[in-house]
Formats: structure tokens, C-alpha cells, sequence
């Protein structure tokens, strides 16, 4: 590599880093991106856990799996015989795998349009925004910029008394990367990745139980949905114990034995194999030399303000790596405002409109703040709500089930949080999003022409309904 100093160094290639890397350069400044993530076969790819070891390759098998379990017990309503369907788990993890490579490779491609010099290896962070590359080959080299911006993203935390083996007992990327269905399949942790994954094998056949310690499901999503969801999953066949606190695994030649203590007392469920899904933690390892005015909090985030910058001159954070929740999109649109300012732009996060979506079936998505913290705020509000069994659209889909939901404030009807759980829900909530960003009120939702038949009347509804106004279900 001729150059060596730049106007700004990213560390990091994830959903975070490569997009900021991109607007750094479309702003005309010279910038270079190291990224050390390696696959299994040990090749080097851009695109961090997102679109290597997450939200890319756990779509891919939760599409692949959605469409076997809706030929098996839905094709029959639409007068399809689909009799004697298979899976062929080889053919489903090439797909995938196709899917992860011709996207980490656009990341290449993207870069290059863009002039991103891209460097793949080490990166470390030294005093004075000064970075320390060490190729593939081991070649150390120092390079000089302006501004460094460190998205060196996050790792799956491990549970001390489940250690991953990586065989029985494996992480998120281990769970995408089965070559068979396992007859019994435990989880570890009811989040969103525990409940994708679960689901994803559940689909394809594996009996399986998803151990949470906590008693309350899905705490972080509005509880009337996160109620809904339960009894879908529980119908389903995923078998969801909750305030099950794992105390150790036995490995045996029955396979795994689960020990965990609820309510009820001491217990244990044997399985073939187990994922530990009990959330990600910031990773910094080998990121930071001596004396680079870096802090980190309590649990190991990179400490940064409400702009991404760090207690170092010109050192700034992006991503799972700083506080906030660890989501692509987050990280993404940080990346992003932070090559604004790096050039002199104004721009800014709003933290108020980050959607949250579970990809499971029914999906799940949210924007804003849920029913229980409205509540707690004090602030007087409404809710609205629709059922899908109410929408033309979704029952001409065989989809009914779930329902959107608006609340706002009953002063000046500003709309505070959004929640659907239905079909394409992720979809739908881009447009709570979009109203929430443009402060709308449930008027403007109210008077906005939503296209029939289509799933996004549910919101309009719903919106409607806010104000005991909704045309197409019984107003309560
Ligand atoms: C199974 C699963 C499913 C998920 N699904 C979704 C989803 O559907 N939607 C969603 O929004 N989020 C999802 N996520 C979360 C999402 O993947 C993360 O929020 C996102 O990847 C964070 O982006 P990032 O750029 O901050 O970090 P990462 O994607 O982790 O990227 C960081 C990169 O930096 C590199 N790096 C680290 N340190 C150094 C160093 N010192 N030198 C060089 N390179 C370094 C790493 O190798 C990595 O490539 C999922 C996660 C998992 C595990």
C-alpha cells in the first residue's frame, strides 16, 4: 500500500463502518477501511456480523424455512396439494451461503466506486489518531488521518456455565450454520436472535425449547404484543420456558443435559445441541494502543456523546460498539451522520425513530415508545388498535393473525409509538417511521390515502381507531 495517510481511517467494515467509510468519500474525503473479519474457511469478508454471521444469512433460513412450513400447513387452505414436500438442508445453506458472499463482495465493489481504499487485516488505534495496520501477511504499517472512526461492532457474550464447544454447543453464526436439522434443539435466551434461530429450526422440525431466565416475555416490546406473540409461538411448537435461570450442561451420550432452577424448583431438559443466545457484548479487543484517550463504560462501550465522539480529539464510535440499541440500521445511519460532521455537514441521530423489527412468524416491529412506557410517563394518551383478521388484504395472504397498533397523546395528538404484529411488519413500520420523523399527528395518518387492498390499511385503521374512527372494525 503506496499511501499511508488519510483524511479519515475506519476500523471496522460492519453496517456501521463501511457505509460511513462511503459518505466519507462522496464528501471528497480521502478514506481507508480495515476490516480483520475472517469466515470458517478462513477468507477475509467485508460486511461484519450483519451481513456474514446475522441479519443477512438469518433471513436467508428464516425465508427458506417460512416457505417449508407454509407448504406443509397452508398450501392445503389455498387447494394446493404439496404432498411429500422435503427439505434438503445442503441445498438451503448453499443459498445462504451465496447470498452472504455476493453481498460482502458488493461491499468490495461499493468501496471501489466510491475510492475507499480497502484494507483488509488488523487495525489499532494509537495516540495522536494515528492507526497501526497489520496486513494478512503480518506487515506492520503506520498510517496517519485526520479523523478515525472506530465500528469494530460487537461479539455473542458466552455463559460461563454453557461454555461453547463449537460443536454442541454453539453461538448465533454456529446456529446459521447447521448441516443438519437437530432432533432436539435448545436455546438459550428468548431475545430476538434466540426466538429467529429457534423458530428457523423449529420450521424445518427439531423440537425445540428456549430457556429465559427472565419471567416476563419479550420485555423490550410493547407487552400486548409480546402476549400475542407467545401464544403464536407457543402454537407453533416452540416450547418457551420462562424464568428458567441455566445453571450447567452435561454432555452425555443422550446428548446435552440442561440443568436450569425456575419457580417450581430444580430441572433439566436433554437436547442434541444448544445455542447461546444471551445477547452480544461490545468487542474493543487489540482496538486500542497506549494513551489514546479512549474511555470505556462499565460494560466495556466505547464511551461517546450524542455525536459519536469519543474523549479523544478526532477519534470518533459507531455501532454496536457504543451505547444505543445493536441494530444494523442504527449503526448505519451513525456512520453515516458521523462522515457528515467529520465534513462540516450538519446531521444528527434520532435516536426517538430507530424501528425495531423480529423477523419470526407472525413478524414483529415497533417504533417509539410501548403502551408500558407511555404509561409510566405521566403523559395522558389513546391507543388505537386493528386486528389483520379485520384486513381483506391479509386474509386473501392466509395471514390473520396479529394486529397494529397506535398510540398518542390525547393533548396534541402526537403519535409516540408504533407496534404491529402481522404480516410484513417490518415493512409496515417504515411508515410509523416516516410520520414519527415528520412529528406527524394520528390526523395525518388518519388523512392519509392508504392504497386497498393492501396490509398498510392495518395502520391506517389502527390510527383511526386512535380517535374511535375506524371504518372497518367495530370502534370500542
Ligand atoms: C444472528 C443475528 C441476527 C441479526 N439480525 C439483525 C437484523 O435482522 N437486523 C438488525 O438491525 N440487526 C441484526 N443483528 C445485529 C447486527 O448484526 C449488528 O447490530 C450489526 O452488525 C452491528 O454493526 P457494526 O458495524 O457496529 O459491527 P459488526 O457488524 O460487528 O462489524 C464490526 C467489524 O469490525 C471488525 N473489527 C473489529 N475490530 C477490528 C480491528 N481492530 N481491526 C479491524 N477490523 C476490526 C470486525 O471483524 C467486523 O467485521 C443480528 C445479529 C445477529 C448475531
Amino acid at each position: 500500500m503506496a499511501e499511508t495517510s488519510f483524511d479519515v481511517i475506519v476500523i471496522g467494515a460492519g453496517p456501521a463502518g463501511y457505509p460511513c467509510a462511503i459518505r466519507a468519500a462522496q464528501n471528497k474525503l480521502k478514506v481507508a477501511c480495515i476490516d480483520e473479519w475472517k469466515n470458517y474457511d478462513g477468507s477475509y469478508a467485508f460486511g461484519g456480523t450483519c451481513l456474514n454471521a446475522g441479519c443477512i444469512p438469518s433471513k436467508a433460513l428464516l425465508e427458506s424455512s417460512e416457505l417449508y412450513h407454509r407448504a406443509q400447513v397452508e398450501f392445503a387452505a389455498h387447494g394446493i396439494r404439496a404432498a411429500g414436500v422435503e427439505i434438503d438442508v445442503a441445498t438451503m445453506q448453499k443459498r445462504k451461503a451465496h447470498i452472504v458472499k455476493t453481498s460482502t463482495q458488493g461491499i468490495t465493489g461499493l468501496f471501489k466506486s466510491a475510492g475507499v481504499t480497502a484494507l483488509q487485516g488488523h487495525g489499532r488505534l494509537l495516540a495522536g489518531h494515528k492507526v497501526e495496520y497489520t496486513a494478512a501477511d503480518g506487515t506492520k504499517q503506520e498510517l496517519t488521518a485526520k479523523h478515525v472512526v472506530l465500528a469494530s461492532g460487537s461479539s455473542p457474550m458466552e455463559l460461563k456455565s454453557v461454555p461453547f464447544d463449537g460443536k454442541t454447543v454453539v453461538d448465533s453464526w454456529g446456529a446459521l450454520e447447521f448441516t443438519e436439522v437437530p432432533k432436539r434443539l435448545g436455546v438459550i435466551g428468548a431475545g430476538v436472535i434466540g426466538l429467529e434461530l429457534g423458530s428457523v429450526w423449529r420450521r424445518l422440525g427439531a423440537e425445540v425449547v428456549v430457556l429465559e431466565a427472565m419471567e416476563q416475555f419479550l420485555f423490550i416490546a410493547d407487552q400486548q404484543v409480546a402476549k400475542e406473540a407467545l401464544k403464536h409461538f407457543k402454537k407453533q411448537g416452540l416450547d418457551i420456558r420462562l424464568g428458567a435461570k441455566v445453571s450447567g450442561a452435561e454432555h452425555g451420550k443422550g446428548g446435552v443435559t440442561l440443568h436450569y432452577a425456575d419457580g417450581a424448583g430444580e430441572k433439566s431438559v436433554t437436547v442434541d445441541k444448544v445455542v447461546v443466545a444471551v445477547g452480544r457484548r461490545p468487542f474493543t479487543t487489540g482496538l486500542l494502543g497506549t494513551d489514546t484517550g479512549i474511555e470505556l463504560d462499565e460494560r466495556g462501550f466505547i464511551k461517546v456523546d450524542h455525536e459519536c465522539r469519543t474523549g479523544a480529539t478526532n477519534v470518533w464510535a459507531v455501532g454496536d460498539v457504543v451505547r444505543g440499541p445493536m441494530l444494523a440500521h442504527k449503526g448505519k445511519e451513525e456512520g453515516v451522520v458521523v462522515a457528515d460532521l467529520i465534513a462540516g455537514l450538519t446531521a444528527e441521530v434520532n435516536y426517538r425513530t430507530i424501528p425495531s423489527v423480529i423477523y419470526t412468524a407472525p413478524e414483529i416491529a415497533w417504533v417509539g415508545q410501548t403502551e408500558e412506557q407511555v404509561k409510566a410517563s405521566g403523559r395522558p394518551y389513546k391507543v388505537g388498535s386493528f386486528p389483520f383478521m379485520a384486513s381483506g388484504r391479509a386474509r386473501a395472504m392466509e395471514a390473520p393473525a396479529g394486529f397494529a397498533k397506535v398510540i398518542a397523546a390525547t393533548d396534541d395528538d402526537e403519535i409516540l409509538g408504533v407496534h404491529v404484529i402481522g404480516p410484513m411488519a417490518g415493512e409496515l413500520i417504515a411508515e410509523a417511521v416516516l410520520a414519527m420523523e415528520y412529528s406527524a399527528s394520528t390526523e395525518d395518518l388518519q388523512r392519509t390515502i392508504h392504497a386497498h387492498p393492501t396490509l398498510s390499511e392495518a395502520l391506517h385503521e389502527a390510527a383511526l381507531a386512535a380517535d374511535k374512527r375506524a371504518i372497518d372494525f367495530p370502534n370500542k
